[in-house]
């Protein structure tokens, strides 16, 4: 784990605030694959405090992503961007009075990737070549089409 993820929060308890402001390299979201991976640094800002019972963690969090076009399956980068993200703790499952919050922000980034991504900021250049292969919604075979056509009449009858 990195060090630099760790805070330690004793001396918070009389109400004092840690300030959190680093930069990461993306190496720790441990996520490198042809569909998704990260080579920009993660930032984070954000601070600590405590309540009676729970270490808060209040953070910004920003990189970005590099997730494949849905449509020509180019690497498309996506801005990731939490803002206001909140990570709450139990003190008393916490030793040694310090709390590593790396697996809290993996976790936080990778649920924001999003499932789709379309390169050209959602104007991807082979998106014509396949809207040649879909069907037109009214082609002259469906004019006139009976909705019900195919319900067998019979059953209605009295
Ligand atoms: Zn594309």
């Amino acid at each position: 784990m990195d060090e630099r993820f760790k805070i330690f929060f004793e001396h918070l308890h009389d109400g004092g605030t840690e300030t959190i402001d680093i930069t990461c390299d993306p190496a720790f979201l441990e996520v490198s694959e042809e569909a998704l991976f990260f080579t920009k640094p993660v930032k984070i800002s954000g601070e600590a405090y405590l309540t009676d019972e729970t270490l808060i963690l209040h953070l910004n969090i920003a990189t970005t992503a590099s997730i494949l076009c849905s449509i020509c399956n180019a690497p498309v980068e996506v801005a990731i961007e939490l803002t206001n993200f909140y990570h709450t703790e139990q003190i008393e499952e916490i030793k040694n009075g310090c709390f590593n919050y790396q697996e809290a922000v993996r976790e936080a980034v990778l649920l924001e990737v999003p499932a789709f991504a379309e390169c050209h900021e959602g104007n991807c250049p082979d998106r014509k070549v396949i809207t040649q292969f879909l069907k037109k919604p009214t082609s002259a075979k469906n004019d006139g089409h009976q909705p019900f056509a195919d319900i067998n009449l019979d059953q209605f009858k009295l």
